[in-house]
């Protein structure tokens, strides 16, 4: 298995990710190959012009080779590899490059050796994973009994069949795939920046961002709602000098665009990246060498379950609803009372109650030298409702703590 690097100097940008078995198209196994590998080419720099699912079927897929060959870089298939008459991958980009397969006598004694080891009799059936096209060169496989396939298109372009199973696909990917890859210039130098957003719905976020920004291409701008965030996620590739127009690097591309989204948004942002609210809450109290002390009623423990054990929480107490729930003026004391009680700077007390549809959330933070309040309403009841309070509760929380002198 020589590894030749390839003389084609095409470099790659665009790929389209193949999942390939009927077992995807009848909903019986789910597709988590696809989403990984966008990932990870994504991540590259590459851009991801489509996923596809197709079943087992010789036409499908070789239909799919051949019109992803017309518009992408890269095809990279998983499934299909198997030694049964069903998977049919090779056959497929045999026929796609007008080759014909034959077995390849390293992989055979390869193949036929991880039998030998076992001492079971070799099924010729399995002769089928030694296989080779001249285009093709196997990417080991040291999970499983198929080793993957590398080919290189005459005019540059790169097909990679990658297996099925993800613990086989996936080690070969970084492995085998990603490193050749990466030698013939993978992606575009690429930047991206997350911002974090509290208290603020993804429809008004976009309204704020505007049209012009949220169709741009290069930085892009997108948004993300997510359970405990809006994300605004600012992505871009570096562009090279084009009629007189210098070269802009992703980061300068960057730099223009994220004052433009800071100035319409930027009140709301708690955090970027892929911060989440225990971290923001650990450094908004580490800042100044402060630790937590919590009581949550009616919330179903979702405070306690958002920060999860940390050294500033030294105490967290959850209480059940009670038939007459205290107004403000007890959260507040609740919130001072566990402050003095465990040694804490802070006391942070979240009280959930149901209104109609929607559930109404009061909130006090004490530091040792105020006592803040809020009381504002969540989207929804139930489950979805207290885990809305506990986001209230530490976005308060920060926002106070950063507010402190
Ligand atoms: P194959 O290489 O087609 O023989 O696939 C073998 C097994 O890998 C299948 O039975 C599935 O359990 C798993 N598999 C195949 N494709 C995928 C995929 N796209 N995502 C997750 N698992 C998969
Ligand atoms: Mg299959």
């Amino acid at each position: 298995m020589d590894r030749q690097p390839s003389s084609a100097a095409r470099p790659i940008l665009t790929a389209e990710v193949l999942s390939i078995g009927s077992e995807l198209t009848t909903g019986e196994t789910a597709d988590t190959n696809a989403g990984e590998l966008a990932r990870s080419l994504t991540d590259s720099g590459v851009r991801v012009a489509r996923l596809s699912v197709l079943p087992d079927r010789r036409a499908d897929v070789e239909g799919a080779f051949r019109a992803g060959l017309e518009r992408s870089d890269l095809i990279v298939s998983t499934g299909g590899l198997g030694p049964t008459p069903d998977d049919l991958t090779r056959e497929s980009i045999a026929a796609v490059c007008a080759e014909t397969p034959s077995v390849d006598p390293e992989l055979e004694r390869w193949l036929r050796g991880l039998w030998e080891r076992r001492g079971m009799p070799f099924a010729e059936i399995n002769l089928k994973q030694a296989w080779l096209i001249p285009s093709a060169r196997a990417l080991p496989n040291p999970n499983g009994t198929a080793p993957g396939w590398w080919v290189d298109r005459p005019d540059g372009r790169v097909v990679v069949l990658l297996p099925g199973p993800p613990r086989e696909m996936r080690p070969m990917w970084r492995d085998e795939a990603l490193p050749p890859l990466r030698d013939r210039g993978l992606g575009s130098e690429q930047a991206v920046r997350t911002l974090r957003l509290a208290g603020i719905g993804e429809s008004a976020v976009a309204e704020r961002l505007g049209e012009a920004i949220l169709r741009a291409t290069n930085p892009v701008v997108a948004t993300y709602a997510r359970a405990e965030a809006v994300d605004v996620r600012l992505s871009a590739v570096g562009r090279p000098a084009q009629n007189g127009v210098p070269a802009s690097s992703a980061d300068e591309l960057l730099d223009e665009v994220e004052p433009v989204v800071l100035g319409a948004v930027g009140a709301y942002v708690w955090a970027r990246g892929a911060t989440t609210w225990a971290e923001a809450v650990g450094a908004a109290l580490d800042a100044r060498g402060w630790s937590l002390a919590t009581s949550e009623t009616a919330t179903g423990g979702s405070l306690v379950s958002l920060f999860g054990a940390r050294d500033w929480l030294v105490r967290s107490e959850t209480v059940r609803a009670t038939p007459r729930p205290g107004g403000p003026a007890d959260l507040a004391r609740t919130a001072a009372r566990i402050r003095t009680e465990t040694g804490a700077e802070v006391g942070l007390a979240v009280a959930v109650g149901q209104r109609g549809a929607d559930s109404a959330v009061s909130l006090a933070v004490a530091t040792p030298d105020r006592v803040a309040r809020r009381r504002s309403m969540a989207f929804l009841g139930g489950d979805q409702g207290r885990l809305r309070s506990a986001l209230m509760a530490a976005a308060f929380l920060v926002e106070v703590l950063r507010a402190e002198p």
